[in-house]
C-alpha cells in the first residue's frame, strides 16, 4: 500500500511508502521518513494513495475553496509498453484533511487499439546523406518503441520516383527494424511530396497491403519541406488523405520548413 502524508497549514508535502521499502526525502525543510513528518506546529494526515501511483508527490499545486483544499501531484508515472506517460492526481480534502474525492478516480487505461502508421520519407537530392542516415535511425527508434503495442508500420521513400520498402503485411512477417531498414538507400532527385502522399493513401492504406479497417491510420511525412517538380499540389493530396480518415503529421529535417 502507498501512503501520502499531507502537512498543514504550510502546504501539502507528498510522500510515498511502498511496502517493505525504506524511503526518506526532504522537502522544503520538512523531514519525511516513511509515513512520519517532523516539523514544529505542522499537522499531518495520511491518505491511501492510488495503487497505480508510482513515485508520486503532492503539493506542487494547491488551491483552497471555502474550508476545502485541493492538493495535486503531477508525477504519477504510467508505463504503457515501452512508453512512460506522466499523469497526475488531485485530492479534495476537508478542513480536517480527510479525503473527500480523488480526481480522476482511476487513471485511463493504456491505449490498446490497433494503429497503422505509414512512414513516408523524403529521399530527394536536397536531403544530405548525413540527414538521410539520421532519418533511418529515427525510423528504427520509432519502430522499436512501438514493438510491444498493436501497431503496424509501412515505409515508402520518395523523390520524383517512389519506392515501397515494406508494407504492413511485410512488417507483420518481420518486425525487426534493422532488418527492414538495411536495404534502404537514398533515391535522390526531385521532391514530389504531394504525389507521394496520394500514392500512400491509394496504394499503402489498403487491405491488400495489410492495412486493417479497424485501425487508426496515421501518416508521418519526414521531409525538408522543399517540394519541387511535383505535378500535384498539397491541396489535391491532403484532403484525399483526410477523407480516408488518415491523420497526417509532418516532421522537418535539415534546415528546410514544411509548407503544409
Ligand atoms: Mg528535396
Amino acid at each position: 500500500m502507498q501512503q501520502f502524508a499531507i502537512t498543514s497549514p504550510q502546504g501539502a508535502r507528498g510522500v510515498h511508502e511502498r511496502e517493505g521499502c525504506e524511503m526518506t526525502q526532504r522537502y522544503a525543510g520538512l523531514n519525511i521518513s516513511n509515513d512520519k513528518v517532523s516539523h514544529p506546529g505542522v499537522g499531518m494526515f495520511l491518505l491511501s494513495g492510488p495503487p497505480d501511483a508510482v513515485n508520486m508527490s503532492l503539493g506542487l499545486s494547491l488551491a483552497a475553496r471555502g474550508s476545502n483544499l485541493l492538493a495535486c501531484g503531477p508525477t504519477v508515472h504510467q508505463a504503457c509498453g515501452e512508453n512512460m506517460y506522466i499523469k497526475g492526481y488531485c485530492f479534495l480534502l476537508d478542513q480536517s484533511l480527510r479525503q473527500l474525492q480523488r480526481i480522476p478516480d482511476t487513471l485511463a487505461e493504456c491505449p490498446r487499439h490497433a494503429t497503422d502508421i505509414v512512414l513516408l520519407i523524403d529521399g530527394s537530392g536536397s536531403i544530405k546523406l548525413v540527414d538521410f542516415e539520421k532519418m533511418k535511425k529515427f525510423l528504427s527508434e520509432i519502430m522499436k518503441r512501438f514493438r510491444s503495442t498493436d501497431t503496424q508500420f509501412a515505409l515508402m521513400q520518395y523523390s520524383h520516383s517512389f519506392r515501397d520498402h515494406f508494407d504492413f503485411a511485410q512488417y507483420r512477417r518481420s518486425r525487426d527494424p534493422d532488418s527492414l531498414l538495411k536495404s534502404v538507400w537514398q533515391l535522390r532527385g526531385a521532391t514530389h511530396t504531394a504525389s507521394a502522399i496520394q500514392k500512400v493513401v491509394q496504394e499503402l492504406f489498403t487491405s491488400g497491403r495489410g492495412a486493417r479497417d479497424e485501425a487508426t491510420k496515421i501518416l508521418i511525412v519526414i521531409t525538408d519541406g522543399e517540394k519541387s517538380g511535383d505535378p500535384l499540389s498539397y491541396s489535391d493530396a491532403v484532403p484525399e488523405a483526410q477523407r480516408a480518415g488518415i491523420i497526417c503529421y509532418a516532421i522537418g529535417v535539415s534546415h528546410g520548413c514544411v509548407e503544409n
